[in-house]
């Protein structure tokens, strides 16, 4: 979760900021790891060495890069298939569960949910018996042939 409060940021960007500068300059990514490892090591020598520490670091380091997948590799990617094309088949992306509420089945709409998940969306709740507009429509068409 990397969106803290203003006055953590406060404390940090302006290391940041000169960290990301030293990073811009040639390849980045052994700069980068040297970076994160070394932040690493100053946590160990404040905190001391144990297994909770490693933990929850390499933790962060996971959500960090799951974030970065989510909010800006991802959206890229789909920006990339609606460009150049996807090469999954429909028939990859199968579903076994409703989306919205988990059932197993074999059907699902174009949003990958249920029949009742489709008909709840639609207004219908389980006890619904009859298709209230269906049968008024039907009535108001009945009437206007009597008429
Ligand atoms: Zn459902």
């Amino acid at each position: 979760m990397p969106y803290i409060q203003k006055d953590d940021k406060k404390d940090l960007d302006k290391s940041i900021k000169a960290i990301a500068t030293a990073l811009r300059v040639g390849d980045f990514r052994g700069k980068l790891n040297y970076s994160l490892n070394s932040i690493f090591v100053s946590l160990i020598e404040a905190k001391g060495m144990s297994y909770h520490l490693v933990n929850d670091f390499i933790g962060v380091l996971e959500c960090a890069k799951l974030e970065a997948y989510r909010r800006v590799a991802a959206p890229y990617e789909d920006s990339k298939i609606v460009a150049n094309g996807d090469i999954f088949h429909p028939s990859h992306l199968i579903i076994n569960n409703c989306l919205s509420c988990g059932l197993q089945d074999k059907t699902f709409s174009v949003k990958g949910l249920c029949k009742v998940c489709v008909l709840k969306a639609a207004g219908f709740d389980d006890n619904t018996l009859t298709i209230t507009p269906y049968d008024a429509d039907i009535e108001d068409l009945s009437k206007n042939k009597s008429a």
